[in-house]
């Protein structure tokens, strides 16, 4: 069974320590939150799973192979960032396609996943617009629909509802719910809001100044919080 490894990892930035022996086994489409106060260090252990940030100290497996010295665009992962960063001069289609193109898929493959991620994230009216021409959310669906298309083994997401009002946060929501059963997607999705973590993960991780203080199911947080600093975030009863 492929699996994801993430073995005490640490990340200093010249003395400070932002991420410290962070240790996470994710399993084949197995959906994880990392949750946890701005600072923490979220992002920058998604980042250094990525390839984005150079690691301290540790290692990041995927299907047992060291991903460390490889560079973003070999270790089959894709990303979903807050900002959703969109090629502003590609189309919605090229934007979708131009990934896959570089990891060079097929063009058979390329019309197969365009079309799927379409349907699935209603993009089909949109896919000759220019991203200043769509909304927040319509951007977001593409970042998602960009992501979803290249078939990844790790899915990361970065905050990626944290920029949409709550209306909209609410409804995408409940559609990467959607996703998430229809794909299977093997996920560490990083937010700072408990309902996204109690709702969206199969297990979640409560992060603090660079360090986990528990894992479990949202049930097992919610019900067993290891700490107050626990409690407290995830909204248990005292
Ligand atoms: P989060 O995503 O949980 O809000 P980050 O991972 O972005 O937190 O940041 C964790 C800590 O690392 C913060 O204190 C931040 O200021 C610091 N940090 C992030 N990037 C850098 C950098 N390039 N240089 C120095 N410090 C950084
Ligand atoms: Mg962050």
């Amino acid at each position: 069974m492929s699996h994801i490894e993430l073995s005490h990892l640490r990340k200093q930035f010249g003395k400070t320590t932002v991420v410290d022996d962070f240790n996470l086994t994710i399993d084949n489409g197995e959906f994880v939150v990392l949750v946890g106060p701005s600072g923490c260090g979220k992002s920058t252990t998604l980042r250094m799973v990525a390839g984005l940030e150079s690691i301290s100290h540790g290692q990041v497996m995927i299907d047992g192979q060291a991903m460390e010295q490889r560079p973003p665009h070999l270790r089959n992962i894709a990303m979903v960032f807050q900002n959703y960063a969109l090629y502003p001069h590609m189309s919605v289609r090229e934007n979708i396609c131009f990934g896959l193109k570089k990891s060079g898929a097929s063009t058979s493959f390329i019309q197969t996943q365009l079309k799927n991620v379409s349907q699935v994230l209603q993009l089909n009216e949109y896919l000759e617009r220019r991203p200043a021409e769509l909304s927040g959310g319509q951007r977001q669906r593409v970042a998602m629909g960009r992501a979803l298309a290249r078939d990844a083994k790790l899915y990361l997401f970065d905050e990626p509802l944290s920029n949409l009002d709550a209306k909209l946060r609410h409804h995408m929501r409940s559609e990467i719910a959607r996703l998430q059963h229809q794909y299977q997607m093997t996920a560490l999705y990083v937010t700072h809001d408990q309902t996204e973590a109690m709702t969206l993960g199969d297990r979640v991780i409560v992060m603090r100044e660079g360090k986990i203080e528990q894992v479990g199911s949202p049930m097992e947080l919610y019900l067993y919080p290891a700490n107050t600093f626990v409690a407290s975030f995830i909204g248990s009863p005292a």
